[in-house]
């Protein structure tokens, strides 16, 4: 770096002007909102912890997976292709992908409220995801994980009620329902 841009820079502690803002196409620059703020204590380090937050939410998006043993959930696009399965699913269940990501952030009351717990994981929905992720198994999966939360009394009455009213439990978790509910 040569003298005269070692002078150029902004100073620290000195709110850069909008015209020293980095030019990303000729006439328009591009305003760094966090590092603008260093002249303001509170702020001094908010985009450290901005960053900190967002490598947080990522990891955390990957470990919980991989820990609870389901990490194929890793992998779903989201793009929502396996809801062509249609009527190929025996259950009636359409929106196979919020299962998916239901599995992946362990969202019980998604997975339930989706036919999570409807699902016999026959596999015909498998052939229309794009990565041809195997999904009987992510489903299963988080069944089991869903049984256990309901057994341990997490989960609130009131998902597992509308969930019987709307015959959303497949019956090899009927009684684990009915015992939560009673
Ligand atoms: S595996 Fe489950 S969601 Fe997929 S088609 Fe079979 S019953 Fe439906
Ligand atoms: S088709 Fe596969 S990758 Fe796409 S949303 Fe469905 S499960 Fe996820």
């Amino acid at each position: 770096m040569s003298d005269s841009d070692k002078d150029n820079r902004p100073k620290i502690g000195h709110k850069r002007q909008d015209t020293d803002q980095p030019m990303v196409l000729p006439g328009i620059h591009r305003y760094q909102f966090f590092t603008n703020l260093k002249d303001r204590g509170w702020t001094r380090n908010l985009d450290r912890v901005a960053l900190f937050g967002i490598v947080a939410g990522l990891l955390a998006t990957i470990i919980k997976p991989l820990l609870r043993g389901n990490p194929a959930t890793i992998y779903c696009y989201e793009c929502r292709a396996c809801y062509a399965t249609q009527d190929r699913c025996p259950v009636g269940i359409t929106y196979q992908a919020e299962l998916a990501v239901a599995g992946r952030v362990l969202d019980y009351d998604r997975f339930i409220r989706n036919g999570g717990l409807k699902c016999i994981r026959c596999g015909n929905c498998q052939s229309y995801c794009v990565q041809y992720l195997p999904l009987p198994q992510m489903f299963g999966t988080m069944q089991e994980d869903t049984r256990m939360a309901i057994r341990s009394g997490i989960l609130p009455r009131y998902t597992l009620d509308r969930a019987m009213k709307m015959g959303l439990i497949g019956k090899d978790f009927i009684d684990d329902v009915v015992k939560a509910l009673a």
